[in-house]
């Protein structure tokens, strides 16, 4: 029976579903995977974007550490498809790839004063509370009043990270790093700003209503702004998402807070709807000192249109939290103007015609954009595997297909990889670490590190 060796790039949950559903997938061949992953460990923004207090979504990790462990999907860790490894390379020793390499930069917001000193990325703010190894291990927190943009789960994430008092965030898995950072932070308010209003938001119920729940911090919201219209009364009579998010806010419209008298919390979480940002003002030094936005209003049909009103409040340090978007890969059509790799259903297309690429697939977040759950990674997954198996007689024919082809490659260019033991050998490191605190884990940061501990160096 023919062998289908196939390449998967990118060890998130879309990588690691995509070889769990081809390996248990009906078809008429037999199948070996490689999985390359830039970072020495797995599971892409489920270790490296997920907040360090939802344990229960960490614990999705379980599952695809349960793939992993079954034995029958190699991995090479701190290997970089682009630098370690080429599409030259892949197509001298695998039938077909599947990239499936995520995103992990932040879309851009275009306002004047955006790139000033004190304006930040949700996306490396994340990477920094998360340990991911690339980003700086200092984050300047000293920011009295910070400003969020964004009305998504990711601004919801980053507001509670930065309104949480560390020593809640310490039976977490955050980086000793980290808790030191946040511990110093002298933030009093935290300011979230919404385009549009408490009925079109992108939350979801859960992840809101924790907000409240959140020790010493008051919850703010305005009166002025729901005063709905009929499009915003009829998402809250018809969604039942909607009409959860908009009992949670009512509560906290009478609940006491700093701005109905009471409220004795140190922090406090503000939620500004109806409010487009404008303009980021910087003081003589050129750091963020004020955000100016303007009052938005509805527009009847589930828009807004903008009033002339602007406001300013006083911040000192602000984040965009606007999305996420792909990055290009060496030799890979990309498509610039939504950060994703140009598809049908997870085969690739060439980014100037809807011509084919052959041996060439994608799946998950850099296959249909940075949006939805890593449940969604799955149903992802299936649709792209359904075309390999489909697309057999257009697979590649490599010239050297055997499995030890491909130690024998990063050998020789002194990549220093790192394999399934070696993420288990990590993984214990961890979990030992966390162990005298009473703790699940204490992540490794340095990627130096990282690697030592997985190559039992
Ligand atoms: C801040 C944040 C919080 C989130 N919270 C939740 C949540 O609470 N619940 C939920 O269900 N979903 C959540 N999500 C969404 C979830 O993380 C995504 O749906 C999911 O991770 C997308 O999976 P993916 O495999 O496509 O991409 P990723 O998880 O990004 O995985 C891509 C992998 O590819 C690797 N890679 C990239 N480039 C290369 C390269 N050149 N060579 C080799 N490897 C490469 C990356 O290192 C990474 O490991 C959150 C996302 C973010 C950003």
């Amino acid at each position: 029976m023919t062998t289908l060796r196939l390449a998967i790039v990118g060890a998130g949950p879309a990588g690691i579903y995509a070889a769990d559903i081809l390996l248990k997938a009906e078809r008429a061949f037999n199948v070996s995977i490689d999985l390359f992953e830039q970072l020495p460990a797995p599971y892409g923004l489920v270790r490296y974007g997920v907040a360090p207090d939802h344990p229960r979504i960490k614990g999705v990790i379980t599952a695809l550490r349960d793939v992993l462990d079954r034995g029958d999907i190699r991995i090479f860790g701190n290997v970089e498809f682009g630098r370690d490894i080429t599409l030259a390379d892949l197509k001298k020793h695998y039938h077909a790839v599947v990239f499936a390499t995520g995103a992990i930069k932040d879309a851009d917001l275009a306002i004047p004063g955006i790139d000033a000193d004190g304006s930040y990325g949700a996306a490396d703010f994340v990477s920094w509370f998360d340990g991911h190894p690339d980003v700086p291990r200092t984050w300047p927190l000293e920011a009295e009043s910070v400003a969020v943009i964004g009305n998504g789960n990711v601004a919801l994430d980053i507001s509670r990270m930065l309104a949480k008092h560390a020593d809640d965030l310490l039976p977490t898995e955050i980086p000793a790093n980290v808790y030191e950072g946040l511990k110093a932070s002298p933030v009093t308010d935290v300011h979230v700003f919404g385009r549009r209003g408490p009925a079109q938001v992108k939350f979801t119920p859960l992840e809101l209503r924790e907000l409240g729940e959140l020790n010493d911090v008051d919850m703010v919201v305005y009166d002025e702004d729901f005063d709905y219209d009929a499009a915003s009364l009829d998402a809250i009579a018809n969604n039942k998402q909607v009409k959860v998010i908009d009992r949670i806010l009512q509560q906290w419209r009478t609940r006491p807070s700093a701005n109905n008298a009471g409220g004795e919390a140190s922090r406090r979480l503000h939620l500004h709807f109806w409010a487009a940002p404008v303009e980021v003002k910087t003081d003589d030094e050129g750091k963020v000192s004020a955000l100016v936005y303007e009052r938005t209003r509805p527009d009847g049909e589930g828009g807004v249109v903008r009033t002339g009103e602007m406001r300013e409040v006083p911040i000192q340090s602000i984040y965009r939290a606007v999305g996420y978007f792909g990055s290009p890969l060496a030799d890979v059509p990309f498509d610039e103007r939504h950060g994703v790799i140009p598809n049908h259903e997870g085969q690739v297309l060439r980014a100037d015609s809807n011509e084919r690429v052959p041996g060439v697939y994608a799946t998950g977040w850099i296959k249909r954009g940075p949006v939805g759950l890593i449940g969604h990674t799955k149903s992802d997954a299936m649709e792209t595997v359904r075309h390999i198996i489909n697309d057999q007689g257009s697979w590649w024919q490599p010239v050297d297909p055997s499995e030890a082809a491909i130690p024998a490659l990063l050998a020789e260019r002194g990549v220093r990889w790192t394999d399934l033991e070696g993420w288990h050998r990590l993984d214990q490191h961890e979990m030992s670490l966390g162990e005298p605190e009473g703790r699940a884990r204490v992540k490794v940061v340095p990627r130096d590190e990282m690697v030592s501990i997985s190559r039992a160096e």
